[in-house]
């Protein structure tokens, strides 16, 4: 433990906090841990998300106006989640489908395909960002990541697209759901300048964060955090044994005294590491889940 000094420890402080901001995101006071959030009124929109991110989002803009479910339950890896004949039922009986897409999604692409084709109300409020703003891992065009949440004004502008679309579904609500969505600005904005002001204290060359699998490249460049994942953009690809190999060295050379295991990503092998590290596990973040 003698490069955990202080800064250090407010950046473990920062990443535990981002962890249980999202928590707190997709709990507040809206019940979407038990799944499903009530507006209680007998024809509401009915709105299926796919992940818990993108359910806590349309709950936060659609407020008391829409009934909203998660497709995906927490701790649920959205790379690898393959939908069930109950899932399908579930998208059919949706009055508005919301997709993250950009292959989040991956094992899921051919069903939501098959939902558009029979017409259903499908959307994502992510795939129309410009390309400019998104990270393409290893610069591939092909391979983008999609872990923008943790971009504060990418996700603000992906609930800015949810905030047109349910306008445009429930257009008598609109004036609610624009109000709706000033005030998440401001909770985003606030929390943003919050993690800026703590991580003043770190030096930019200790900005170190190294994780299961490479979802907080957005949170970096936002941050400018050095992201670190044993796996890469999609938690599908196993890591191999000189990936291992390169993160114990990494570990070892800059003496990055923790590493971040993630809610929705087994934690065997970055527990593995840490042991031939000598590093320890700082905590558990909520990254895709
Ligand atoms: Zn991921």
């Amino acid at each position: 433990m003698k490069y955990f000094n202080y800064p250090q420890k407010n950046l473990c402080h920062f990443f535990l906090f981002l962890a249980a901001w999202f928590l707190h995101l997709l709990s507040t006071g809206c019940g979407i841990l038990e799944e499903v959030h009530s507006s209680g009124k007998d024809e509401a929109l009915q709105v299926l998300a796919t992940t818990t991110h993108l359910a806590d989002l349309a709950i936060q803009i659609g407020g008391n106006q829409i009934e909203v479910h998660a497709l995906m339950n927490p701790g649920v890896d959205p790379h690898s989640y393959r939908a069930s004949a109950q899932d399908i039922r579930r998208l059919h009986q949706a009055d508005l489908i919301l997709y993250h897409g950009l292959s989040l999604e991956g094992k899921m692409a051919q069903v939501l395909e098959g939902a558009r084709h029979r017409g259903k109300n499908i959307f994502s409020p992510c795939v129309g960002l410009p390309t400019e703003k998104l990270i393409f891992a290893g610069g591939n065009k092909a391979s983008i990541d999609p872990h923008l949440w943790f971009s504060p004004d990418l996700w603000l502008d992906c609930a800015r697209a949810l905030t047109y679309r349910l306008s445009q579904a429930l257009p008598e609500q609109g004036d609610t759901f624009r109000k709706n969505f000033l005030s998440f600005e401001s909770s985003v904005k606030e929390m943003d300048q919050w993690g800026r002001s703590i991580l003043k204290a770190v030096p930019l060359e200790k900005r170190i964060l190294i994780t299961s699998h490479d979802a907080f490249q957005y949170f970096g460049k936002h941050f400018q955090v050095q992201v670190v994942g044993l796996q890469g953009i999609n938690t599908m690809l196993e890591a191999g044994l000189a990936d291992r190999t390169n993160l114990v060295n990494f570990i070892k050379r800059h003496k990055s005294p923790a590493l971040f295991v993630e809610s929705s990503v087994n934690p065997k092998a970055l527990k593995e590491i840490a042991k031939e590290s000598g590093a320890v596990i700082g905590g558990t973040l909520f990254s895709d889940a």
